[in-house]
């Protein structure tokens, strides 16, 4: 019988603090795999911006691991066990992941490989709190944030101290035969994802360099800056997080190493957001899908697919709203203010269901998160358990005004009307024809008239949600 055991890689895709790993350590030689499941939602479902960096973070995940990475393509228990009964093994390891069907799938291969005496453990590798850990006084789970991190959280035991690299490991590549995955994206240099490659480099390196940046030029004004999208003191951890290229562990610590006051409180409190949104999956496996507040189900939406199109690739003429569409169109990642006001858009003043807005998120978003994407547009609807109330909608203007005063970030990303006075680029529907001209902008030919009347739709909104909440 052998002592090697099989490492196996999924959501977290790092060797600094990752517990599955430090369990190696007694074995003689670790066969590190990843398999590409299509049984597991996440795979099967991938969005594209996911998907592309998924694989820039396999490669360079093999590059760490000096080619031993063996990539995989199939189900991943038939996998598992071919390969301890040809290797004779009798370990294997993973960290765990929390969406609604690897839970189930998870406890099915560890049961299964246990009735073959085969030792499979599982470890916590991202997220500070697990979400069965967090109870209310009832004993049950929590549905409104505040107290849920104020009192379930940090009131509860502390997260751990990360764990180092361990030193000496010996890595070896599975030779035999098995179906390897095949790489879609490698060379679709054509594709709308390609554009992606000039704004990240997926490692773990450089999460960890990302994250230092941060720390040492953007966190010490973090809590007020983090509201506007042309600064620079948000982190932009959300995607290295998601497919665990750093820990949550880790950013708890390094913030409160090097952040003070009511920046290091809000930072860590929105890694709290995320925890949060764990939670809700965990006792809501159906949140992706279904309303929390099972009242608005009878909403009459008007689902109309021209302007939701309008919306996905920015050209709904409200200049924000398309500079945060077209953020996310270009670049895959889109700013947290911008993300709210582009989803109350297209939920409030579009009348179009959060469902369509959270699809086209899922499928662009380079940080494309179950837990968080879901839980985030049902907030911004309303409909969510801890929801900002269905009658709060952004206005498009003001937030500009206010959050993009010299319209810095809309002349980034819409650049045919850039050279409007910030009197009007925030509405340049009221601007005279004069202007217009000398701007070279030319309404309904080279910029749109908003698709919709801000004050109609706003009314519109007001009615159809209202019909429910009473
Ligand atoms: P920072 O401000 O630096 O925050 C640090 C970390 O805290 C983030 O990386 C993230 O992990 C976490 N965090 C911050 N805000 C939130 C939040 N509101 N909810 C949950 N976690 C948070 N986040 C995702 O990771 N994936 C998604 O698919 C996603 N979809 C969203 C959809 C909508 C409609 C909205 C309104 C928000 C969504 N968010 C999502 C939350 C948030 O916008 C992003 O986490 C954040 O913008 C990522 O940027 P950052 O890493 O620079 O954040």
């Amino acid at each position: 019988m052998s002592n090697d055991c099989i490492l196996w890689f999924r959501k977290d895709l790092r060797l600094d603090d990752n517990p599955a790993l430090h369990e190696t350590i007694k074995h003689k030689n670790v066969i590190p795999i990843f398999i590409f499941d299509s049984n597991i939602n996440e795979y099967a479902k991938i969005g594209e911006a996911s998907h592309w960096w998924l694989e820039k973070s396999l490669i360079s995940l093999n590059k760490q691991l000096n080619g031993n990475l063996k990539i995989l393509a199939g189900n991943s228990y038939n996998l598992i066990s071919s390969i301890c009964k040809k290797k004779k093994i009798k370990f294997v390891y993973w960290n765990r992941c929390y969406e609604p069907d690897r839970i189930i799938l998870d406890t099915e291969i560890k049961t299964k490989l246990k009735n073959n005496n085969i030792k499979a453990k599982s470890f916590n590798a991202s997220l500070l709190w697990e979400p069965w850990k967090i109870k209310n006084k009832s004993g049950s789970f929590y549905k409104v944030f505040t107290p849920f991190y104020n009192r379930g959280c940090l009131e509860s035991d502390k997260p751990r101290e990360p764990l180092e690299i361990p030193k000496k490991i010996n890595f070896i590549k599975l030779e035999e035969n098995f179906t390897d995955y095949k790489f879609k994206y490698k060379k679709s240099k054509s594709k709308w994802y390609a554009k992606l490659e000039k704004h990240w480099d997926p490692s773990e390196y450089n999460a960890h360099k990302g994250f230092e940046y941060f720390l040492s030029s953007g966190s010490d004004n973090y809590s007020d800056g983090r509201n506007f999208p042309s600064k620079k003191n948000v982190s932009r951890m959300s995607a290295y997080l998601h497919w665990g290229q750093i820990s949550p562990f880790k950013l708890w610590y390094d913030a409160k190493k090097n952040m003070k006051g009511e920046n290091l409180k809000t930072f860590l409190s929105e890694l709290g957001w995320r925890e949060f949104s764990y939670h809700l999956l965990y006792y809501f496996p159906e949140i992706n899908k279904k309303n929390l507040k099972e009242k608005f189900n009878s909403l009459q939406w008007n689902n109309d697919e021209n302007l939701l199109n309008k919306w996905k690739k920015g050209y709904t003429g409200y200049p924000i709203v398309d500079a945060g569409m077209r953020e996310l169109w270009q670049t895959g990642y889109m700013h947290n203010r911008l993300r709210m006001i582009t989803a109350s858009f297209l939920i409030k003043n579009l009348l179009i269901h959060w469902k369509y807005g959270e699809k086209w998120f899922w499928d662009c978003l380079v940080d494309a998160d179950l837990a968080s994407n879901s839980a985030s547009w049902q907030w911004v609807a309303g409909t969510g358990s801890d929801a900002a109330p269905f009658f709060r909608i952004f206005n498009p203007m003001t937030q500009a005004q206010k959050f993009d005063k010299e319209a810095i970030y809309i002349r980034k990303y819409v650049p045919e009307i850039a050279k409007l006075p910030n009197k009007f680029i925030f509405n340049p529907w009221l601007a005279d024809n004069t202007t217009l001209k000398k701007s070279n902008v030319e309404l309904g030919s080279n910029y749109p008239f908003p698709i919709v009347d801000y004050t109609f739709s706003r009314n519109r909104a007001l009615k159809a949600f209202n019909k429910i909440g009473k």
